[in-house]
């Protein structure tokens, strides 16, 4: 199929991701932000691309674990095309142990399900950052980390490698005006791109959930990330652990607060070694939530030409690839691989 130039709205995860996606393809792509790239909830600093419990079993997670396993490669091709390193690595996860009958059942499971990744009882781990627990570990060789801000700065680069235009500070486009020659084009606008839909569409499509995380300063680079009582803790290649993160449906004020120091607490408590750590930065960012949880990707109904890329929510790093992949696929040859449940028709 031939096409002009296809524009992509948004220059967070999914946008970049997308775009990425099709330069790489051959596409020639123009992608247009408001305001910076990482200006919205992309620009943050926790990272994890940690799957799903393996048990029960769905086809959103089995595709999760496709772009978890398929990770590595992705990143390494952004990589090479840009020449910015986006701080992937497969360094694993540990866990405190909670015991219950389930657990030899979900090891299994993970076995029969990670392709070729495990999850196992870990004995007494070493190294520089490992959870508190009186009962024992569970560790994994599947999740890894990313650092956020490398990632879209390597994506950036590799766009711009492959021929593609990033705009930025070019003001919140609206698509009544948008100026897109006749080529197609994607919206990835995050948190107000659902507000955006709904009001499109005249149904609510998803919502903005804040989130706030903390950078410490902490150098355990290849450890594996903890994740314990909900809290990511997540050392990352450059000698800094980042820690995430709130979930606040109703949040009234836009930045940083003091949940983001209980939130600091816990992960002292949980592990004792980050005492004392530098907090270098704080940050809080809206997640775009779907209503359905799933990514929303397809056509914008009632807007032919116009595509959307959206939905991230609490795994957009995890995500954007096989989205970005699914939108190049429908645009470049006319495959159509969308999960039903990921239609915003
Ligand atoms: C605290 C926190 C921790 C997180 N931790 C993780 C994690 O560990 N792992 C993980 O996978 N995910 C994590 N996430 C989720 C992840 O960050 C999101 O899923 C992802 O950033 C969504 O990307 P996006 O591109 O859809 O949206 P965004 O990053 O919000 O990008 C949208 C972009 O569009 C621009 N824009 C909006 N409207 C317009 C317009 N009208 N015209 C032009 N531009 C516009 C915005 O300026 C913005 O740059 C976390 C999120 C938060 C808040």
């Amino acid at each position: 199929m031939t096409l002009g130039e296809i524009t992509v709205v948004g220059g967070g995860i999914f946008g970049l991701a997308c775009a990425w996606e099709l330069a790489r393809r051959g596409a020639r792509v123009r992608l247009i932000e408001a305001d910076r790239l990482g200006a919205g909830s992309s620009g943050g600093t926790v990272g994890a691309l940690a799957p799903h419990v393996p048990e029960p079993w769905n086809d959103k997670k089995a595709l999760q674990r496709d772009a978890l396993v398929a990770a590595e490669g992705w990143w390494a091709e952004v990589a090479a095309a840009g020449g910015v390193d986006p701080g992937y690595g497969r360094t694993g996860r540990l866990q405190p142990l909670v015991e219950g009958p389930a657990l030899d059942d979900r090891i299994a499971a993970a076995r029969a399900r990670w392709r070729g990744f495990a999850m196992w009882r870990e004995g007494a781990p070493q190294g520089p950052l490992v959870p508190e627990s009186a009962t024992g570990w569970l560790a994994d060789d599947i999740t890894a980390r990313i650092a956020p801000r490398r990632a879209l700065a390597a994506l950036a680069a590799a766009i711009r490698a492959a021929g593609g235009e990033i705009v930025e500070g070019a003001g919140a486009q609206h698509p009544d005006r948008l100026d897109a020659g006749g080529g197609p084009v994607i919206w990835a606008t995050g948190a107000p791109g659902l507000a955006d839909l709904s009001a499109d569409l005249g149904r609510p499509m998803g919502n903005g959930v804040k989130g706030q995380s903390a950078l410490l300063g902490f150098a355990a680079p290849g450890a594996p990330q903890v994740f314990a009582d909900g809290l990511h803790i997540v050392p990352h290649a450059d000698g800094t652990v980042a820690i995430g993160s709130t979930s606040e449906r109703d949040a009234v004020t836009p930045g940083p607060d003091a949940q983001l120091d209980a939130l600091i607490a816990r992960a002292v408590a949980i592990c004792p070694a980050l005492a004392g750590a530098e907090v270098i930065d704080r940050w809080a960012g809206v997640r775009p939530r779907a209503l359905s949880r799933a990514p929303l990707v397809g056509a914008w109904p009632g807007r032919p030409g116009y595509f959307i890329a959206n939905g991230g929510f609490k795994i957009g790093f995890a995500m954007a690839p096989p989205v970005a992949g699914m939108l190049a696929d429908l645009l470049l040859t006319g495959a159509d691989r969308i999960p039903a449940g990921f239609r915003p028709d």
